[in-house]
């Protein structure tokens, strides 16, 4: 019998962890030219937390959330998402206090009881950016900006950008009003789903999956019609930003996202190749937020973006991400003294700061020079027990084929000049 990994999460193995890796380092340079500092969140919260910062009528705490209690009987929830937590972190530290903007970034994996298929996995991996306690336009700019640039240093091209606004509480009553006008002579033939959030929250009838339902949404009412002037201006600068920075966008009155603290700018980065599963990354502004959980009114507006997805599309793309594994020297040992003597050597080349390997499987010479040449090191260092009566190694640069003796007193050093 053989245990096997839960259904809908994966073991990332090499060499795909280094791809991992990869974009992870360079999405932390990019963090750094804006600004941006990391911040780490428990993987588990309290479940009203969710609750509360998601949003009891959605897909995600309705039907989607590992929720368990614990053995003190408090409910525990593996977060589903990175926002929630950050608004609280931000709340109960009292970061408000300190000098605004606060800029965060995190990286983790999020968790969600969702049918596993390409791209959407159980446990998935998130990269977030959260820019709290600041209202200016600019930021939501800012914000998708950075995003952008993660995906063109990863070599990503042909992602499109779709914004909307959703508007604040004040404007969103009169397009509720309207909405509940427009569906309800089709209320009988849509999903039951639909039908609930019909009396609850209209607007997260918008973004019903359901293949009837999805019918009667092209004619419904939009929100960019509703919008209060204080809304309608912010949606302006957003998208004269996005001009002056010339970053092609199309608006999408269909982005909603139902909620009240949900506000203003809301946007997706889609890469078409990617079929049903195409958003990179996804997020708006939540000014309504840090109340919502409990605490004071917070402006924030932030991002998640998908790891899983973001590989995917470098697949779908061709991207070959640069990635270098080769390392610096490998020490071949011939003979049971040689051996011994290059597990020291080894060392003393690791302090030094170079990438050195050497056989732990008894290999054979020419086995260990096939591992020399499967690992691209640059140089074997050739040890026999005869080399070290005389108190020298032999040096092979593996790409000329050339070879010369160094002293063994001298080896760290001059491997050092050579490697670099
Ligand atoms: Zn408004
Ligand atoms: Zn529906």
């Amino acid at each position: 019998m053989s245990v096997k990994a839960p259904r809908g999460v994966n073991d990332i193995l090499p060499p795909d962890s280094f791809k991992w890796q990869y974009i992870r380092r360079k999405a932390e340079e990019i963090f750094e030219l804006y600004n941006y500092e990391e911040i780490i969140l428990p993987i588990f919260e309290h479940t009203e937390l969710f609750q509360r910062g998601i949003g009891e009528t959605t897909d995600i705490v309705e039907k989607e959330m590992y929720t368990f209690e614990d053995k003190g009987g408090r409910s525990i929830t593996l977060r589903p998402e990175g926002t929630a937590s950050v608004m609280r972190a931000y709340l109960e530290h009292k970061i408000y206090g300190q000098s605004q903007p606060t800029k965060y970034f995190y990286f983790g994996p999020m968790f969600r009881y969702e049918r596993p298929q390409a791209g959407r996995f159980r446990q998935f991996y998130q990269i977030g950016v959260e820019v709290l306690g600041v209202d200016n336009p600019a930021v939501d700019v800012e914000v998708i900006l950075v995003g952008f640039q993660i995906l063109d240093t990863l070599g990503l091209k042909d992602c499109k950008l779709y914004i909307n606004s959703v508007g604040c509480p004040e404007c969103r009553s009169a397009y509720r009003e309207a909405l509940k006008d427009y569906f309800k002579p089709h209320l009988e033939k849509l999903c039951s789903d639909c039908q609930r959030r019909f009396e609850r929250n209209p607007m997260r009838m918008l973004d019903c999956k359901n293949e009837d339902c999805k019918r009667h949404m092209e004619k419904a009412p939009v929100i960019l019609d509703y919008l209060c002037e204080d809304c309608a201006s912010d949606f302006d600068k957003v998208k004269s930003y996005l001009d002056l920075v010339q970053i092609p966008y199309e608006v999408d009155p269909g982005l909603v996202r139902g909620l009240d603290y949900y506000t203003k700018t809301a946007f997706e980065v889609k890469y078409s190749k990617l079929g049903a599963q195409d958003t990179l990354f996804a997020g708006g502004r939540y000014d309504g937020l840090g109340e919502e959980i409990g605490g004071k009114r917070v402006p924030g507006i932030g991002f998640a973006m998908g790891m899983e997805r973001l590989i995917l599309a470098l697949k779908y793309q061709n991207v070959e991400l640069p990635i270098n594994r080769n390392i610096d020297l490998f020490i071949t040992t011939i003979g049971s003294k040689a051996e011994k003597e290059a597990f020291k050597y080894l060392n003393q080349l690791r302090r030094a700061g170079l990438k050195a390997a050497m056989d732990y499987m008894g290999r054979s010479v020419k086995g260990q020079m096939k591992m020399a040449d499967r690992l691209n090191a640059r140089y074997s260092i050739i040890l026999g027990d005869e080399e070290l009566d005389k108190g020298s190694a032999t040096i092979r640069n593996m790409e000329t084929g050339e070879q010369d003796e160094v002293k063994l007193s001298n080896l760290v050093e001059e491997m050092k000049k050579r490697v670099k």
